[in-house]
This record gives C-alpha cells, structure tokens and sequence, in this order.
C-alpha cells in the first residue's frame, strides 16, 4: 500500500500532539500514511511547505503562528476557511494547495458530542481575538449561540472580528476592562494564549484578571488551550462555580478527525484518541 504523506508546520512544533493522533487514526481506518512535525516561522513557511510538497506532502495541518500566512498559500479556500480568514488544513489537489479550517467545526463537536452541551441560545463570551478566535467563531454562530461578546486586549482586533462575522446583530465587541458590567454567561471561552510561557525576547504574560460575576451555576467554561496552559483557566473556572470545566483536548482531536477526512474520505472514531492522550500525558481531566 502507499503510503501518505503528512505533516503539522507551526513554531514551536516539537511537542505537537498531532503525528501521535494522526498516526493513531491510520492504524484503526487502516490508511497507511508517515505524518511528521515540521519548524517554520512565518519567513520560512512558504518555502518549507513548497519542499514538502516537492517531496510527494500531500496535507498538512498549520497551527500558530502560521494560519493566516496558510490561507495567503492557498489557490483555492473554503468558505469557513475565509469566514475564519484563516486555515489550519492544507490539502494538495492538482498541484496546489486548498485550504479548509477544522478549528470550528472541531470544537462545536466537542462540546455538543462528547460532553452533551446544547449551543443553542447559549449568552457567549469569548476571550480573545487571535487565529484560534477567528476559527470558532463563525462555527459557535452557525450552531445557534445566543449572544455573543469577544473581548480581546487589543480592542481594535475584537472589533476586526466583529466586522469579519458580518457584524450580526447579536454579536458584540467589547473592552477587557469592562467584563465586570456584562454579567452572567452560559458558555465562556478562553481563545487567549495568555497563559502560554513567553517567547524568548517577550516581556512576561498571564491570564488577564476575570471576575467570577461571569460564571453562574449552569456556565460552561472552555479553554482551547490544554495541558499547562489551560491550567490557570480552568482553575479559575472550577473556583468560580463553572458546572463544565472543559480544555482543548476534545477539540484538538476533532479537528484531527475533520482534517483526516478531507484527506482521506473516511472520518475517524475519535474516543480512543481522546482517552490516550489523557492516559499517555496525564492532561487535565475535564471538571464535567
Ligand atoms: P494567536 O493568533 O497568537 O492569538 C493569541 C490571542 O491571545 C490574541 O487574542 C492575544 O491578544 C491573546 N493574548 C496573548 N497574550 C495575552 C495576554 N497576556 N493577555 C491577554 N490576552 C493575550 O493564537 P491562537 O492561534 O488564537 O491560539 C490561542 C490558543 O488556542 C493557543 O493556546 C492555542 O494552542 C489554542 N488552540 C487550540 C486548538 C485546539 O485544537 N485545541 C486549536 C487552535 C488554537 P492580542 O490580540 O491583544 O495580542
């Protein structure tokens, strides 16, 4: 059998979970394939993925900070990877790229299938502005949310954001300062990097300070971060009462599963990948 040939690009890419999960899922669907992780920063992307493709790489996922500079790569994108104005799967058709974004569709799956969430009319809060923002939040609007406010530090990308989705009536920008006046949400996304270890050269970070006036006794409370970076968050959440503490494991997973699809024709299942990551990395068990 031949065999595929993938590969996650990002910066820093080395302790990317993907080849593990992407490996997992060739053994059960029975599709033989080598996936690798591969280094590149936003100067090299273009010219480590012309090398890829040059040695037969025939899709790839893109994660930070390489999304939006994917979709630029791109002939041809789909509509909720220009929705999202990024793309984290590349698949090579005809002798070019297209372009997909399994972020949204990935989270919605996670919190509706696996831990039985109904997104509908849910009042939404998301924190952040950035490549992973982008992508779920034309998916939470599509499943039915209720409200949503995005809140970012740098206010003029919240409202970037604001614009992209069309400027909806029910989606509104607001500042950090003021998430103390919006009251009670029933889903609360962190989509901040916040919490990750600065880049060598940055000044110090940290989740910004929340009030616990956010969550009530039935708030779901998502990080899409997983393993150390989604501790301060989620410990917030559990402190402040949230019934669902939830990381971004699920999602990692799922969107793993829609990117093999387009790839392959065949979804994976993904319960068994799920469970090994928690078992094989001892990552955060969800607080539902
Ligand atoms: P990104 O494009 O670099 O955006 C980072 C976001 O975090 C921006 O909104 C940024 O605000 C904000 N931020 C950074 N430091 C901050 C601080 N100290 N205080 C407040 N806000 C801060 O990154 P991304 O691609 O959106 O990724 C965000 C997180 O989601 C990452 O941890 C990533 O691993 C995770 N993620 C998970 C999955 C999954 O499958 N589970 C998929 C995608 C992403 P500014 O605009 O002000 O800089």
């Amino acid at each position: 059998m031949t065999e595929s040939h993938h590969a996650v690009f990002g910066h820093p890419i080395a302790h990317s979970l993907s080849p593990r999960i992407h490996a997992r899922f060739g053994r059960q669907t029975g599709v033989a394939l080598r996936f690798e992780a591969i280094d590149a920063t936003p100067d090299t992307f273009a010219s480590a993925l012309d090398a890829f493709a040059a040695a037969g790489g025939s899709g790839a996922s893109v994660t930070l900070p390489l999304k939006e500079a994917a979709l630029a790569l791109c002939a041809d994108a789909s509509d909720r990877a220009r929705r999202a104005g990024a793309v984290n799967t590349l698949v090579r058709d005809g002798g070019h790229w297209r372009g997909d974004n399994t972020d949204g569709v990935g989270l919605v799956r996670d919190l509706t299938g696996r831990h039985g969430l109904d997104l509908r009319q849910r009042r939404t809060l998301l924190l952040g502005a950035g490549g992973a923002a982008h992508g779920v939040a034309p998916a939470l609007i599509d499943a039915g949310i209720g409200d949503l406010f995005i809140v970012n530090r740098t206010s003029a990308r919240a409202d970037a954001l604001v614009d992209k989705l069309g400027l909806p009536k029910h989606v509104h920008s607001r500042y950090l300062e003021d998430l103390a006046a919006l009251g009670e949400f029933d889903l609360v996304i962190n989509a901040t990097s916040a919490a990750r270890a600065p880049a060598a050269g940055e000044a110090g970070s940290g989740l910004p300070t929340l009030p616990t006036s956010l969550v009530g006794a039935r708030t779901a409370c998502v990080d899409l971060s997983y393993g150390e970076v989604a501790i301060p968050f989620l410990a917030w959440a559990r402190a402040a009462g949230a019934h669902h503490a939830i990381d971004g494991v699920g999602m990692l997973v799922e969107q793993a599963a829609e990117a093999f699809k387009l790839w392959h024709g065949i979804r994976p299942y993904t319960d068994e990948a799920y469970a090994a990551l928690r078992e094989r990395d001892a990552l955060l068990v969800t607080g539902d």
